[in-house]
């Protein structure tokens, strides 16, 4: 069993280490929000067609999924799992 247990404050997903010095990244970053569908990190080049058209500054966007049209853009960065 897993000593320490520490919630996503993004997703709320419980995460579970052995190791109290263990860092947990959650991987909740990596999927889309709108499909589940593994995201590709955003490059410039991928969407250049549809770069602004929502707002979004460039330098925010972390990851992409394809799947829509337009594509979906993530701005939300790996989340450290805060220990309760
Ligand atoms: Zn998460
Ligand atoms: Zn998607």
């Amino acid at each position: 069993m897993a000593k320490y247990e520490g919630k996503c404050p993004q997703c709320g997903k419980t995460h579970y280490s052995d190791r109290k010095e263990d860092t947990i990244i959650c991987d909740c970053w990596l999927y889309c929000p709108l499909c589940g569908a593994e995201m590709v990190s955003y490059t410039p080049d991928l969407a250049a067609d549809t770069y602004g058209k929502d707002g979004k500054r460039d330098f925010a966007i972390v990851m992409v999924c394809l799947q829509h049209s337009p594509p979906f853009y993530s701005v939300q960065k790996p989340v450290e799992v805060v220990r309760e």
